[in-house]
Order: structure tokens, then C-alpha cells, then sequence
């Protein structure tokens, strides 16, 4: 099956509508990685037809990066890079900074990684409410100017926020969570995206791997695997949305002769201007891809849909857990209460 393309501005090569999620590839939060594996799915990935590949100097604290690098020696030109930028670790915790200087410093740290000379998409991984959008979307401008990236994104923004940094710099992407799971952006992020002709980079397109279908209620993580402290994952919300899966699977089979995961990501396809970025580690994880291609949702196939995840899903959650806090405010009272670290 061929591979369903998007254009992104500044991007000449037409892009993948299902990219690889390389953040698993940089172990840390999941439980550890394999690089030899890491490095198959790669390579699997570009000759599957997926050419874009999203990673992030965070995934791994530079491990993701370094990892893509190594898997696109000799076939870079087949792939189109998303990193991202605005995120700093000091001691190990995550904190946000979209300073001029972080950017100008971290964009050199992640061309070397990737042993590359240009980031393709370069995406501001989260707002930071303690830099002004100009400075943070003028030093990206620099940049795109400079020819180091050619395109420019955000992640996790808000359309206010969006409209504040595209006064500076044009904006050709948006990154956020969306699945069938997590639909908060249908209510804003979406629709901004259909005005502003921008694609959406659906993070999550499996919910974690929930959307795999492989999923049960024994199913244990091990080491520092983020879904020991995502909420969906505890009993007794983790049964409802198993049941929704079975009830997906079910609707799948009989309706498409298909799974749950390549209705999940057909799902994400049907939505709009969108891109499902589907995280992988090993080769055969990517195996149902073309079942997701080349066939549609219909009007009440979305209906359907939505009665059964009403029906299972009673008591749903987001993936807020996730959000990383800002650096601390200097001028606020020191007994202000602190977010935790993601
Ligand atoms: P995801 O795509 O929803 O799920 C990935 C996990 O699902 C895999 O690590 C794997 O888990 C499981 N899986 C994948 N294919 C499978 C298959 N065929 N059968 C069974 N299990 C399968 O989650 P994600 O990686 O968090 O999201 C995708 C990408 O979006 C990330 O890699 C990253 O690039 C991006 N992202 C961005 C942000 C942001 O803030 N911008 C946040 C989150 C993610 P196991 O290997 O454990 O089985």
C-alpha cells in the first residue's frame, strides 16, 4: 500500500502521514532501550515508506537523537527530521526554557547528534511562560534564515499562544496529543490548524500503546516506564478503556476486517490535516502500517465510534501528566506551590 503524503512548507520533499515516534528509542521513561533494535526500526520505518522521524534532544537526554543519526548514515536524504527545541534537564529534572540563547546552544548540540546539517522540522516543545514568543519565534527565524531548519513547529501550544509566536515567524506545524483517547484539541487546536493551513503532528497515536490491541489487564512495566504513573493505566480506570479497545476491535473486525490499531491510526488520518506519529522500538511493532492506508472512515463509522468509547469510557483523563513545569519564578513567594517534574 502506498504511503499517504503531506506538504509542509519549506520541506521539499512530500511528507509521511504516519512518522515515527522515536521518544521509547531514547529508553529513558520507558524502560530502557536496545539500540540495535532501535536503529532496525529506523531503518524499517524509511523502507516501509514513513519518511518522517520525530525525535527530541529530551528523548533519552540526547540518546533519541544520537540514535537517528546512527540509523540515517547514508540515507539521510530519505528522511525528514523533526526534533525539537525548549527544554532543559538540570540534574535529571525537566524544566522548560525557550530562551534565544537554550536555542541558539541547543540546535548545534542536536546537529551533532543527528550527524546531520539541517533539522528539517524544528518544533518548540513546550510554551515557556517565562519568555516572551518574540524572542523565543525570532531566534527560530534566525535559524531558519541561517538554513539550519527548514520549517518551523510547536508543541503542546495553545491557539493564543500560537498567535502570539506567528506575529514573529511563520508556523507551518502544530504537535499535540490526539488519539482516540485524547480528543481536547478537537475543541481548539484543530480547528486553528483547518484556518491557518497547518498540520497537526498527532502525538500518542496509540495512546501509549493502549491502541495496540496487545494490551490486558496484567500487562506489566518495568524499570522507569512512564505508564507506572499514567493515569489510564491504574485500575480501575485501565479496565474501561481495555473494554473500549475490545469494543473497537470488535467494531474493526466486523465493519473493515482490520484491527483496533490501524482503525487508530485511520482514525487520526480522517481527522484533518494530520500526521499520526506512531512510537515504535522494534521493527515488527510496525507491522500492521499498511492496514491503516488507502481506506476511510465513513460519517457513521465516526459515529459508532464515538457511542462506544461514551459507552466504556465513564471516567476519562487526559495526558496532562505529562506536562514538564517552568523554570521557577525568581520573583515569586517561596511558599508558592511547586508542579512535579514529568
Ligand atoms: P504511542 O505511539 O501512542 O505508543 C508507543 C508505544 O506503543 C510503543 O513504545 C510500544 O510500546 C507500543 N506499540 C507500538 N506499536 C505496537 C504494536 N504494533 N504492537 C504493540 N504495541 C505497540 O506513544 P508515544 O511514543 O508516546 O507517541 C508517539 C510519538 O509522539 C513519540 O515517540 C514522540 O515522538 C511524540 N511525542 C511527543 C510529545 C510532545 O510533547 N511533543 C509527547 C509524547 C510523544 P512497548 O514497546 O512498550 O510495547
Amino acid at each position: 500500500m502506498s504511503m499517504e503524503t503531506v506538504r509542509i512548507e519549506g520541506i521539499a520533499t512530500p511528507v509521511s502521514r504516519i512518522g515515527l515516534g522515536t521518544w521509547a528509542i531514547g529508553g529513558a521513561m520507558w524502560g530502557g532501550a536496545d539500540d540495535a533494535s532501535s536503529v532496525a526500526t529506523i531503518r524499517k520505518a524509511i523502507e516501509s515508506g514513513i519518511n518522517l522521524i520525530d525525535t527530541a534532544p529530551v528523548y533519552g537526554f540526547g540518546h533519541s537523537e544520537e540514535v537517528v543519526g546512527k540509523a540515517l548514515l547514508g540515507i539521510r536524504d530519505k528522511a525528514v527530521i523533526a526534533t525539537k527545541v525548549a527544554l532543559e534537564w538540570p540534574g535529571g529534572k525537566v524544566r522548560r526554557n525557550a530562551t534565544g540563547a537554550r536555542i541558539r546552544a541547543e540546535v548545534e548540540d542536536s546537529l551533532r547528534r543527528l550527524q546531520t546539517d539541517r533539522i528539517d522540522l524544528y518544533q518548540v516543545h513546550w510554551p515557556d511562560p517565562r519568555v516572551r514568543h518574540e524572542e523565543t519565534a525570532l531566534a527560530l527565524e534566525k535559524l531558519w534564515r541561517d538554513g539550519k531548519i527548514l520549517a518551523i513547529g510547536v508543541s503542546n501550544y495553545a491557539p493564543a499562544e500560537m498567535d502570539g509566536f506567528r506575529h514573529f515567524a511563520p508556523l507551518a506545524t502544530v504537535q499535540s496529543p490526539y488519539n482516540l483517547f485524547e480528543r481536547a484539541i478537537e475543541h481548539d487546536v484543530l480547528p486553528y490548524a483547518r484556518r491557518n493551513d497547518m498540520t497537526v503532528l498527532a502525538y500518542g497515536a496509540l495512546c501509549r500503546g493502549l491502541l495496540s490491541g496487545r494490551m490486558h489487564a496484567d500487562t506489566a512495566f518495568s524499570g522507569d516506564d512512564l505508564r507506572k504513573f499514567d493515569p489510564k493505566f491504574r485500575q480501575p480506570r485501565f479496565q474501561q478503556y481495555l473494554a473500549a479497545v475490545d469494543a473497537l476491535e470488535r467494531f474493526a473486525q466486523e465493519r473493515h476486517g482490520k484491527t483496533v490499531l490501524a482503525l487508530a491510526v485511520r482514525w487520526i488520518l480522517d481527522q484533518g490535516p494530520t500526521i499520526a506519529l506512531w512510537g515504535a522500538r522494534r521493527p515488527d511493532q510496525l507491522e500492521g502500517m499498511d492496514a491503516a492506508l488507502g481506506w476511510k472512515l465513513d460519517a457513521a463509522d465516526l459515529r459508532q465510534i464515538d457511542a462506544l468509547l461514551a459507552q466504556h469510557v465513564t471516567d476519562p483523563v487526559g495526558p496532562e501528566f505529562m506536562a514538564p513545569p517552568a523554570r521557577p519564578d525568581p520573583t515569586a513567594p517561596a511558599s508558592s506551590p511547586k508542579r512535579a517534574a514529568a
